[in-house]
């Protein structure tokens, strides 16, 4: 869960997302509801029934079993007369004999049938219509915080890697797979990891002049927090001061030294700011028992914990909240090394601390270096808080957040301590399984190489290709819609169509992975020993923050990836104007080859429009089409275009989350909410175009009375099944990016005169209230 240490995590990018940082080099915005791919479960779709036969011959059962299962709903259906042939809505009719009997069309029909719960309106509230049975049938397992269509595709996704990950090693395999397998059978070489003990990590703690909560001869006189600081950051931990090498925003094809306030040891600032309450004890006490295991005094232990937690209290309250940092241009501020001295604080030795982290990639700074700052403030609040503090809680704390990141790299008794706080904090009963961390690990740390084991087995070209043909239709009503808005002047316009033509996209897997050579030149700098895991988890972050300061005196590559294939999700790069779909969310429910168009367009074509939209979103319209940060808007279309957003973050802001009684923040999830309106709008219109070219409607599937127009949204709404313990419900609405997967459907829907139509919702229902928003 914690994984501040770990840059090319998921969750990492949608924390990102989060504290809205306009570019660190990682995407800024995420599809998905941040759900790290960490979080997952036991048991798929298939249940316990078929859970004692070889794997191989399960799958196929279950598919001979949904066929059946799918067989006996159509013919009952038939039967009973509940399949009616007069389709609601406006696509002109299907006639009775019209239906696709192909396995696949059952086979679809079947799963769409299984997740609705058709005993409700779908004009009062489509989220339950779409996804009531799923939602029951799926409940959350017992390791996790929340289970969704996105998790649960992971979940199946890992089954697959893991699979590839324990094959034999092979005499001509790229050696980067070696070390792939040799970092997977480390992690889960369980008995060594327990024979080995504490050693590792006390070794480790010596290289950092130790933790002083274990000792009272800790030396509070020759502490430097500083280098302390450095040091971290070394190991990819950004503490105190967050520093990372990323494009420029306002020159976005030159890389430069970037300054920010940090993210904390909870997942926001706000569990900091809400006053001591049991998720924060659980916090403390996390660490109290983590310093007691490894020999320190108690009541030492639990004094000193409380004061560190004091200490990040106050830091939480040195930066800023999220909701008041979307305004790029005015977070961005340039200076030289030696402007930060007179400009910030001269309380912060800079050149010695950037000095340290460079030199260790052969870089030697001046004090004439350029950098970019985005919280200028943060920094003059932090050495005051740090001026108030004694040495040994800033040593304490910036230790604890380094260990509280290793305690799952440990023997059992120590992860075990991570249990009770998760138990608080996100709901979860137990641990995940112990293959399932480690796929995620070996993901995490060499997704090219696992990403190349994945397309080679599992990957199909041809959807490639289909995704490409979808982003140039949903361009098209992109542009379309474009010129029928009424709020952008012609020059605007004409600029905005630019920038949706010059978006570069990435579709499924970067071609060179499928060669040795290239391939293994990615990793050349790394290694790792099967029977040393902790070792290897240190080398993975110190080569993370390596590879990042390498950077700095390297051009941009706008053509690179910053994701893997075996991901589930979609990103937006605002800095690099680019659009990315792994191929791991080119699957069902999203896109399929044999599904109708109307649901590849409602799953994978609204996500298209999705990440389309957020170039001209809130934050994302600060951008030009190179991607550099620039003002290309008329002021009146500004003031347009923020009268619009107004009115979306109104509608958001007044959805009211019932089971942990807080409303969404209109202003912190706008980017997305835009971004959701945009894309399903755009993709219904270009399934529209689709089917005018064709001359004719697609054959219906059996067993469901609803035309294709009704399915697009069906599967448009299915994506986002899903349900969420309290706790993480109570995390998402504080500080996630997007808004909560039941809103995500009814706010998009309630907006959409198309779903209206196709619903045939009456003005005033509920999914169709006579105000609606749009700005794209
Ligand atoms: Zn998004």
């Amino acid at each position: 869960m914690s994984s501040s240490d770990n840059i090319m995590t998921k969750g990492q990018i949608a924390l990102r997302s989060v504290n809205g940082v306009p570019s660190n080099g990682a995407y800024v915005n995420d599809m998905n509801l941040g759900t790290s791919s960490s979080q997952v479960e036991i048991l798929g779709n298939e249940g316990t029934i078929y859970k004692k036969g070889p794997r191989k011959e399960r799958i196929l059962l279950a598919v001979s079993m949904a066929l059946l299962v799918g067989c006996i709903v159509v013919l009952v259906l038939f039967l009973t007369g509940v399949v009616n042939p007069a389709p609601l809505g406006q696509s002109s009719p299907v006639t009775e004999k019209d239906v696709c009997l192909d396995p696949e069309c059952v086979r679809t029909a079947a799963n769409l049938l299984n997740g609705m719960d058709q005993t409700i309106d779908p004009c009062d509230d489509f989220f339950e219509y779409a996804c009531g049975a799923w939602n029951r049938k799926n409940i959350i397992p017992e390791d996790k915080s929340s289970y969704n269509t996105f998790g649960k595709l992971r979940d199946e996704l890992q089954v697959l890697l893991k699979a590839l990950l324990e094959k034999p090693d092979m005499p001509n395999q790229p050696n980067s797979v070696t070390k792939t397998r040799n970092l997977y059978r480390s992690c889960m070489n369980e008995s060594l990891i327990e024979l080995r003990g504490a050693k590792p990590v006390f070794d480790f703690l010596e290289t950092l002049g130790g933790w002083p909560v274990l000792t009272s001869n800790w030396s509070e006189s020759s502490f430097d927090w500083i280098e302390l600081v450095a040091k971290l950051r070394l190991y990819n931990n950004k503490l105190l001061i967050d520093e990372w090498v990323s494009s420029d925003d306002k020159n976005s094809s030159v890389n430069i030294i970037q300054l920010d306030q940090v993210d904390l040891g909870m997942p926001s600032r706000d569990y900091f700011l809400k006053g001591r309450d049991e998720k924060v004890e659980a916090y403390e006490n996390f660490a109290v028992s983590l310093a007691i295991l490894m020999g320190a005094n108690e009541t030492v232990a639990r004094e000193e914990m409380r004061e560190m937690v004091e200490f990040e209290t106050k830091l939480a309250n040195s930066t800023t909240p999220p909701e008041d940092r979307r305004d790029n241009e005015k977070l961005y501020n340039r200076f030289t090394i030696r402007e930060l001295y007179t400009n910030i604080t001269d309380k912060i030795d800079w050149l010695k601390f950037l000095n340290i982290l460079f030199q260790s990639v052969n870089i030697t700074l001046t004090e004439d270096e350029e950098l970019v700052v985005y919280a200028p403030e943060y920094f003059g609040k932090l050495v005051d808080v740090l001026h108030e503090t004694s040495n040994r809680t800033i040593a304490n704390y910036l230790v604890w957040r380094i260990m509280m990141n290793r305690v799952g790299n440990l023997p059992k008794r120590f992860q075990s301590l991570n249990q009770a706080y998760s138990k608080v904090l996100y709901g979860t009963d137990t641990d995940q399984a112990r293959w399932r961390k480690c796929v995620s690990y070996a993901t995490d740390n060499m997704g090219m190489a696992v990403g190349r084991l994945f397309v080679e087995e599992h990957f199909n070209s041809e959807s490639k290709e289909s995704a490409l043909a979808m982003i140039a239709n949903i361009r098209d009503a992109f542009n379309e819609l474009l010129m029928e808005n009424d709020w952008m002047d012609t020059e605007t316009r004409k600029v905005a169509r630019e920038k949706a033509a010059a978006m570069e996209e990435k579709i499924g897997f970067p071609a060179y992975i499928l060669n040795n050579t290239a391939l293994d030149d990615e990793y050349t700098t790394i290694d790792y020993q099967a029977d040393k895991y902790f070792e290897n988890v240190l080398a993975n972050i110190r080569h993370i923050a390596h590879q990042n300061f390498k950077k700095l005196r390297e051009p941009v590559d706008k053509t690179s990836w910053s994701t893997y294939p075996p991901v589930v999700n979609a990103f937006y790069s605002a800095t690099k104007n680019q659009i990315m779909f792994p191929a791991g969310i080119l699957q069902p429910p999203f896109y399929s080859k044999t599904f109708p168009k109307s649901l590849n367009y409602g799953g994978i074509g609204m996500v298209i429009g999705h990440e389309i939209t957020h170039g001209f979103d809130d934050r994302g319209r600060q951008f030009d089409k190179d991607g550099n940060l620039v003002q290309w808007w008329d002021q009146t279309v500004v003031d347009n275009f923020k009268k619009k957003t107004l009115c979306i973050i109104q509608q958001y802001g007044n959805y009211t989350v019932k089971e942990v009684n807080m409303n969404l923040n209109g202003i912190q999830t706008q980017g997305e909410n835009i971004a959701d309106n945009g894309g399903l709008k755009q993709a219904f219109r270009a399934y529209r175009k689709w089917v005018a070219k064709q001359g004719k409607e697609e054959s219906k599937l059996p067993g469901i009375s609803l035309n294709h127009n009704q399915l697009f949204f069906l599967n448009f709404a299915q994506m986002w099944c899903g349900t969420d313990r309290h706790q993480r419900l109570f995390q998402k609405v504080l500080a996630g990016a997007h808004s909560i997967n039941r809103f995500r459907v009814i706010g998009t829907l309630s907006n959409s005169e198309d779903f209206s139509n196709a619903y045939n919702c009456k003005p005033g229902s509920k999914m169709n209230p006579v105000n609606k928003c749009a700005v794209w």
